[in-house]
């Protein structure tokens, strides 16, 4: 930011003893919000998830304690218990605890269980939102999440239910029914159960050819799209060996991808533009 620019917004004061339940975005650092950046100069511990990208854990404050509590290199994942505890007892230490998640801490982030738990602690905290993957991710890939005529209405699904099985009968039933009334399904956590998505949701009446694409590590560097249909997503997903984190759009919408696919040409003007 040069000297003329002009200055930030008041935001509010990260006080210690406060923990701040926050959502990075989908991955590049320009999706953060001025909350999100703001929180992120101030916390004296970061709490953060896999999804998190390093570019924005490289903006913390270099005195900051990182604390890594997501998956990796499957080892099992500390409880939901166990990170909950952690935030309590940090701000009972009288940090300034960032608890910092991929996309939106409400959306599949388990951001309300560890809200409660905070609630339930009596420790203060504040909830910022960022951007899900099921918006900016798709906005990413040049699929609009509404669009007059093609998409009145967006579900943010989920393929991973709490006990790891897919939604009910009756949940597919719906989602296939806005679908093929024209709606948008924005899928969660699919890798895993692509073949059983698509089945489920055409034995409730869905076209096999209904526009689908999967985008993975999407808004990062590494973000790669495939653009299918329905009945052909978990083959042509399978050999292009496009690995989580991926977000599934299934819907008429779809299609606008064709004329709205702007990350390429953004990508290749800011290399020719490069000093
Ligand atoms: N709170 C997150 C979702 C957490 S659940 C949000 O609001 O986006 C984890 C799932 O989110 C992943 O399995 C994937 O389906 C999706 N996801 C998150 N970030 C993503 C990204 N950059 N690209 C593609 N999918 C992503």
């Amino acid at each position: 930011m040069d000297a003329s620019s002009p200055p930030l917004p008041p935001l509010p004061a990260f006080r210690p003893g406060w923990v701040w339940l926050a959502g990075a975005g989908p991955g590049e650092p320009g999706l953060l919000t001025l909350l999100a950046f703001h929180a992120l100069k101030a916390a004296d511990a970061v709490v953060y998830d896999a999804l998190v990208d390093e570019s924005v854990l490289a903006l913390a404050r270099p005195e900051a304690e990182l604390v890594f509590a997501g998956k990796r290199g499957g080892r099992p994942s500390p409880s939901q218990g166990d990170i909950s505890g952690q935030l309590v007892a940090l701000a009972g230490a009288g940090r300034r605890v960032l608890r910092l998640k991929g996309g939106d801490p409400f959306v599949f982030g388990r951001g309300g269980e560890e809200a409660l738990a905070l609630a339930a602690a009596g420790v203060p905290f504040r909830v910022v939102p960022g951007i899900t993957a099921g918006i900016g991710g798709l906005a990413y890939a040049g699929i609009p999440a509404t669009h007059r005529g093609a998409g009145h209405a967006i579900a943010l699904v989920t393929a991973h239910m709490a006990g790891g099985s897919l939604p009910q009968e009756g949940d597919w039933q719906a989602l296939a029914a806005m679908a093929a009334a024209g709606m948008t399904l924005a899928i969660y956590m699919p890798l895993r159960h692509l073949d059983a998505i698509a089945a489920r949701l055409m034995a409730a009446g869905l076209d096999g050819a209904t526009p689908a694409a999967a985008i993975a590590g999407a808004a990062t560097r590494h973000q790669r799209v495939v653009e299918t249909r329905l009945d052909r997503a978990a083959h042509q997903v399978a050999a292009a060996g496009l690995a989580a984190p991926v977000i599934l759009a299934v819907g008429r919408i779809v299609a606008l991808r064709s004329r709205l696919d702007w990350l390429p040409a953004a990508i290749a003007g800011e290399r020719d533009s490069a000093p």
